[in-house]
């Protein structure tokens, strides 16, 4: 249906500015734009990229929502300045069940379904999701999806 993105993203904004105190948030570059999109499941696939930040990223860091409009389709940014994930593991990591390292994921919990729930609705919306990360810097999660 046809939703306001911008004001959806301000919503998730909120929410986790309100629940996780241990986290910096920003949203920025925010255009004025509605999309035909399933709003919960996008909804359900932007929690699921900020839940992984959340995990992922050291206490007092930052996680950062953004959003671009093009032409004929608009993204939406996710990142963190977290540990990272190594580049060769980034083609995987869409994978059912793929964690990336017992070691380093054991105390976090998940079952490595998350991103591959993300692929999904992303995939249902003909859109495409990028991933890019450098170790101990940060990731950032990209939603590209069709305005229409
Ligand atoms: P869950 O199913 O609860 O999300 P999960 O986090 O293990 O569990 P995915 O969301 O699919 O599963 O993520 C797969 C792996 O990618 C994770 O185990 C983690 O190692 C890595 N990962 C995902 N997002 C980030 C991030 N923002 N920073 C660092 N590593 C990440």
């Amino acid at each position: 249906t046809d939703v306001d993105v911008p004001s959806l993203l301000k919503r998730v904004y909120k929410e986790f500015k309100m629940i996780d105190k241990k986290h910096a948030y920003s949203i920025h570059n925010i255009p004025e734009f509605h999309g035909f999109i399933d709003e919960k499941l996008i909804l359900q696939a932007v929690r699921a990229i900020i839940e992984n930040s959340i995990k992922y990223t050291p206490k007092n860091k930052q996680i950062t929502i953004s959003c671009e409009k093009g032409k004929s389709h608009f993204k939406i940014i996710v990142s963190d300045e977290g540990i990272g994930i190594p580049k060769k593991h980034i083609p995987k990591l869409f994978n059912r069940f793929y964690r990336v390292d017992e070691a380093r994921t054991k105390d976090t919990g998940g079952n490595g379904l998350g991103l591959s729930i993300v692929k999904s609705i992303v995939d249902i919306h003909n859109g495409n999701i990028f991933i890019d990360s450098e170790v101990n810097k940060g990731t950032t999660v990209t939603l590209k999806l069709p305005i229409q």
